[in-house]
């Protein structure tokens, strides 16, 4: 008999953002979305996004809450996917102006890097998902001007990464919650945290 595996239960950063949206990307991904706001609804989740909003303020949420190390842990042993703000909070240096951050992407991201003018905008990039281009939605976004040897770019925007992998984190400096009609990006972290649980049943 043919049994299907349980849904992974994914959290989603409730502190700014459109993490509502986010919310609705994994269920329709096959995840089991869970708001996140102490650091005690960490446990036992199966990964988590960290949306976009303003990262500066979120840093201090993070530290108001007590919520900095236990979230920086959990990136560091769990699939952790970070848009827009988020990918700055993942990033090991932030630049203009730098700012602290959870330092597990081997990556420099420089905020707010495309101006006032041109501050929002919808691009469309190759990628290396499965399907056509993709459609990317930017707002106020950062760019990743440098990446280590351990970073898979997976998309771009005028030569620099918009969307990457490292091992079990991913990062996009735009916001795939709002294409709803395109659900490869959330579906390609489902499928990350997905095939980490199935090697921790093979291993158990
Ligand atoms: N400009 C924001 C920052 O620097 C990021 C914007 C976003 O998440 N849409 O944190």
């Amino acid at each position: 008999m043919h049994v299907d595996p349980p849904k992974p239960h994914i959290g989603v950063l409730a502190i700014q953002g459109d993490y509502a949206a986010h919310a609705r990307a994994l269920a329709e991904c096959g995840a089991i979305p869970v708001e996140v706001r102490k650091r005690e609804e960490l446990r036992g989740l199966d990964g988590l996004i960290i949306p976009g909003g303003e990262s500066s303020t979120m840093l201090k949420f993070l530290e108001r809450r007590d919520l900095f190390d236990d979230l920086k842990q959990f990136c560091q042993s769990s699939p952790v996917f970070g848009t827009c703000a988020g990918a700055i909070l993942l990033a090991r240096e932030v630049r203009n102006p730098p700012q602290a951050s959870l330092g597990v992407l081997d990556a420099v991201i420089e905020r707010n890097a495309y101006g006032r003018q041109i501050d929002s905008s919808i691009l469309f990039s190759e990628t290396k998902l499965p399907g056509d281009k993709l459609e990317m939605v930017f707002i106020r976004a950062p760019r990743i001007v440098e990446t280590g040897p351990s970073v898979e770019v997976l998309a771009h925007r005028d030569g620099r990464p918009t969307l990457v992998r490292q091992g079990k984190l991913m990062a996009a400096t735009f916001h795939p919650e709002l294409t709803p009609d395109d659900r490869r990006v959330h579906q390609s972290f489902v499928d990350l945290v997905n095939s980490g649980l199935r090697k921790k049943m093979k291993a158990s």
